[in-house]
């Protein structure tokens, strides 16, 4: 079946040695190393967030490396020296707590590595030692890259916990300090109560960064005795406009003491648990009921009142205190739960008269202009909209979100509000938030994570937590942030849609915790108790790759003096600061001046970084801080060129997950199918931001259409032409553009419309690389140009040229050009193929090819057009008259009608004239168009002719000087009557002009150009 089919085609690339081949030729030729160069040679450098190697690498993890190394590959092709890095981040706790549970004897965890990632079992059992854990797999994913075929500068490795990069991050850390952006303090932070440690992206189940709102936790009072019964808010501002307080009558809440019996409230269990997380002394007096607080009265001390305590089911165990204000006038979910309790209230058992009780607006939305598009103004609009029939909808949710940016943007108080009448609602919101904590028994602040659940890795669930004398980054810094936002006006950033979020990301960042009590890393330097996290450590660590392979590389000989490096080593390579001989005397001369002036010269060359690649999940965390701190740390002009940014990676239109059991681990894929097969299934599927989808069928195809360009490739090496070619070591490059020009080879339309076609093709494919349009490009180099291809073997056929020496040197070429713009994407086959067709070197460092202007053909591209219309058109006729022709004859329009026709052509190219009466005039007061007064018509529908045209193909006539219909048809004859499918027809061409012409039915008069009159007899 089409299994066997495809595995015998299969059997005829052997893959595995294939890539092996070509590894090694490029590590032999040492292609992917870049050093300084002299010669002012551009530079480009690319790098990619480096692996956290506590698992190996699956299909995922391959389209951000993948991407990167297209970018690489392609950049080197275009002439720049690429600098391609690659480093393993072994800081944090992640690896450390694996560990842990593989000394806990944790049989999920070790079932894992020994099922999905094939670890053997005598390695896991060394796994007790978190090293030996990243060791593994950075030597698993290390193996994995090389197989994928990266074109990596492996002479700059380094881990995040070698000897002197700990005094690069040291270094890193004082130089902060110094500009007074570290600060120690109390704030809020995601933590993990089990592992005692903050936690973000890195250390939690499905790398979810955890994120919390601030909520203002106001105070009602149980009006009988004043027990204080708290609800989170996060619109302090409607206040004015609570009609009751909702309790869950089926949950139990607690009576606590809160800080050292200052107050009593009544709170959730889950609500005390955050409390105390959050720096409060409870003690658990007794449990209560929600039900017994129903038709109780509470009392609003700010206005005053007391209000009503009613039941209702949306209030939730694990959100806020379980407590709510309700303020149905301005929040869906009370609105709802209103309309709800009324129905039912033949049930309830308290004596509180509900008819009193209805919404009360405060906010008022004003609209900036009238052209706004408005949907909803009010939450009766929201609850409509969203089409909502009962407080459990779960499209109160989205009504309510709509509702709170409506007001916040665009609200104004009302004059029941006081003094805050006639206020916009942003600033209400923060005037009466600041008056209310002003007076502790009034309110408080309360955090919670706004995507809750966030779960450690370690299991457990995690809170906000604020912490004490912890150690901050300040990416609060007012000034820092104004300079960042600065700098991303600059910066370029693929997609471009994402510039604003960036912008978004850096007006929200707070202060961020910098340091841990465990994990791997390096120490805090002023206080060694803190290990500096990952997201901390990890920032600039592009620079680092300069030093790394001064440090590697054995002819330095530096390994022996890492001991007596000191800061100003730093300051010097980094910074330019200090002076060279100063600097090799603080490292107690152990690094010669030479030395180190050759490390600076490299870093000044490469820095900055041109291109940094990452996933989506980066952007509010890692890519946000690397532009943060190279801000804060470098001179301006080594402040990083670009952004790319790409989405995730779905497995068959599902998400990669470990209970799904749809990981496949990268270097199983290339074992199946081969590198290039999954680099191309992996990018062909998506533009950057999309998700791409991975599918084996997908990874069939592919495979298929690579083996069909290698078997191209055979059959041009049998063919007698290719000898002639390796004979005369004539190279099958760009040369070739001369050699096809020389005047020995005549070329036909055809040939010089596919050659057009051809640059047409290079410049697509370069415009799409230049923006990384990646999708684009490989469907232009794959599928778009076989159809060129097969349309020019029909015309060459149909002129029986088909062994033409032309013909096959053509179809070389254009074979050769593809080969190049495929060998980034497919580095393997197309090196294979290369090298197969006689070219010695490899394609790392050959030319991307440049389109040459001259051999855009405008008279083979419009003919070529044309005669596919007119083909086109006489089938449409056979079509409708069901039958075969006797003869076929053509009329071409007159030279009087070509003259108008370029004459139309240019006023409305160069003036963008589409009136017909202006058009007409113009044409009437030229003596050389006058005449076409007395046919309005055919000017009428030359007009609409043109304007239906494409842009390009204007351009392309108005450059034609003359396009001589009647022999580009006699040319092509035999290819018209090849594709009505009859050779038996004879086709008869007439000018318009010629007097004894066989014109039955007076078709010709209807001819225009490019659009011939045509008779069927
Ligand atoms: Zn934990």
């Amino acid at each position: 079946m089409d299994n066997n089919k495809e595995k015998s085609n299969n059997n005829s690339i052997n893959w595995k040695e294939l890539e092996e081949k070509w590894k090694s030729r490029w590590k032999e030729e040492h292609l992917f190393e870049a050093d300084y160069d002299n010669t002012n040679k551009k530079k480009y450098f690319i790098t990619v967030a480096f692996p956290y190697p506590n698992s190996p690498q699956h299909i995922g993890h391959g389209r951000t490396y993948s991407l990167a190394d297209v970018h690489a590959r392609y950049m080197r092709m275009k002439g720049y020296n690429v600098l391609f890095p690659m480093g393993f981040h072994y800081t944090g706790t992640p690896i450390l707590a694996m560990s842990k549970r593989v000394i806990a004897e944790d049989q999920d965890l070790i079932e894992t590595f020994k099922n999905l990632y094939n670890v053997p079992e005598n390695t896991i059992k060394s796994f007790t030692e978190p090293e030996n854990i990243a060791k593994f797999f950075h030597n698993e994913i290390k193996l994995g890259m090389q197989d994928m075929g990266y074109s990596i500068d492996w002479r700059r490795e380094f881990t995040t916990i070698d000897n002197l990069y700990s005094k690069f991050i040291t270094w890193q850390f004082k130089t902060l300090a110094k500009k007074g952006l570290i600060v120690q303090g109390s704030h809020p932070v995601g933590w993990c109560p089990y592992d005692k440690n903050p936690v973000s992206q890195h250390d939690t189940i499905g790398d979810v960064e955890p994120e919390f709102s601030e909520y203002i936790l106001i105070k009602f009072r149980l009006a009988e005795n004043d027990v204080i019964l708290p609800t989170a808010t996060l619109r302090p501002e409607t206040i004015f406009g609570v009609t009751n307080l909702w309790v869950n009558p089926d949950i139990e809440y607690l009576i606590i003491d809160v800080d050292n019996n200052t107050e009593q409230w009544i709170v959730t269990k889950e609500a005390s648990i955050k409390l105390e997380f959050l720096n409060h002394r409870i003690k658990i007096n007794k449990t209560i009921k929600g039900n017994e607080l129903i038709g109780k009265f509470a009392t609003d001390i700010i206005r005053n009142i007391n209000i009503p305590i009613l039941p209702a089911k949306f209030v939730k165990t694990d959100t806020g205190t379980g407590i709510v204000m309700s303020v149905p006038g301005h929040a869906p979910y009370d609105f709802q739960a209103l309309i709800d309790l009324k129905k039912e209230t033949n049930l309830l058992s308290f004596n509180i008269d509900l008819s009193q009780i209805n919404p009360i607006k405060i906010i008022e939305i004003q609209y900036a202009n009238s052209n706004d598009n408005i949907l909803i103004s009010s939450v009766e609009d929201a609850i409509l909209k969203f089409e909502i029939n009962n407080q459990s909808d779960l499209g109160l949710e989205r009504a309510t979100n709509d509702i709170y940016h409506l007001e916040y943007y665009q609200g104004k108080m009302l004059p029941n509000t006081g003094k805050y009448s006639g206020m916009d609602v942003q600033l209400a919101k923060e005037e009466i938030k600041n008056y209310l904590l002003a007076t502790k028994n009034l309110a408080e602040i309360f955090y919670e994570f706004v995507n809750k659940p966030i779960k450690c890795r370690c299991g457990n669930e995690c809170f906000v937590r604020v912490l004490n004398d912890q150690w901050f980054i300040n990416y609060k810094d007012k000034e820092w942030k104004r300079q960042v936002h600065n700098y991303i006006d600059e910066l370029s950033i693929l997609p471009e849609d994402l510039r604003q979020e960036f912008h978004n990301v850096v007006d929200w960042l707070k202060e961020r915790a910098c340091a841990r009590k465990s994990g791997l890393g390096t120490k805090l330097p002023w206080d060694h108790e803190w290990i500096i996290e990952s997201l901390s450590d990890s920032v600039i660590y592009m620079a680092y790759y300069i030093i790394s392979k001064f440090v590697n590389e054995e002819k330095y000989s530096m390994k022996k003096s890492l001991n007596n490096i000191d800061e100003s080593f730093f300051d010097y390579i980094l910074l330019g600061i200090g002076n060279v001989h100063d600097v090799a005397k603080k490292c107690n001369l152990s690094i010669s001046i030479s030395l180190i002036q050759e490390i600076r010269n490299e870093f000044i060359y490469f820095y900055p970084v041109d291109s940094r690649h990452s996933g989506r999940d980066l952007v509010p965390n890692h890519l946000s801080f690397f532009l943060f701190n190279h801000v804060a740390i470098f001179e301006k002009k080594f402040w990083p060129h670009q952004i790319v940014v790409n989405g995730s990676v779905l497995m068959e239109g599902k998400k990669m997950s470990k209970s799904i059991g749809n990981i496949i681990p990268l270097r199983t894929a290339i074992q199946e199918y081969g590198a290039d097969t999954i680099r191309l299934a992996i990018l062909i599927s998506s533009e950057l931001l999309q998700d791409a989808d991975f599918s084996f069928d997908t990874a069939r195809s592919i495979r298929l259409k690579l083996l069909e360009f290698y078997n191209i490739s055979r059959h041009l090496l049998n063919s007698n032409f290719y000898n002639k070619i390796s004979n005369s070591n004539l190279s099958l490059d760009e040369s070739l553009y001369l050699d096809l020009s020389t005047k020995d080879y005549p070329l036909e339309l055809e040939d010089r419309w596919l050659i057009s076609k051809l640059q047409r093709l290079i410049n697509n494919v370069t415009k799409s690389m230049e923006t990384l349009r990646i999708r684009e490009a490989l469907h232009n180099i794959l599928y778009v140009f076989d159809q060129d291809i097969h349309w020019y073997k029909k015309r060459i056929n149909a002129k029986k040229r088909g062994n033409d020496n032309i013909v096959n040197k053509i179809l070389v070429f254009c074979f050769s050009i593809r080969i190049k713009l495929l060998s980034p994407f497919a580095p393997f086959i197309s090196e294979e193929i290369w090298n197969s067709l006689g070219n010695q070197s490899s394609l790392v460092s050959s030319k991307w090819p440049s389109v040459f202007n001259e051999k855009i053909d405008p008279l083979s591209e419009e003919s070529d057009e044309f005669i596919k219309r007119l083909t086109f058109d006489i089938l449409n006729i056979i079509k409708v008259t069901k039958k075969l022709p006797r003869k076929i004859y053509i009329y071409c329009s007159s030279s009087d009608k070509q003259k108008i026709y370029q004459k139309i052509l240019k006023i409305i190219t160069l003036t963008n004239e589409r009136n017909f009466g202006n058009t007409m005039k113009e044409l009437i007061q030229d003596p050389e168009t006058s005449f076409a007064k007395k046919d309005p018509s055919f000017v009428k529908k030359t007009v609409e002719d043109i304007l239906s045209e494409s842009i390009e193909s204007r351009n392309n006539r108005l450059k034609l000087s003359s396009f001589d219909e009647i022999s580009i048809i006699k040319d092509s004859q035999n290819l018209i009557s090849n594709e009505i499918e009859s050779e038996n027809i004879p086709i008869i061409i007439y000018s318009e002009e010629e007097k004894d012409k066989f014109d039955p039915k007076s078709k010709s008069r209807f001819s225009r150009p490019y659009k011939p009159a045509i008779y069927l007899e």
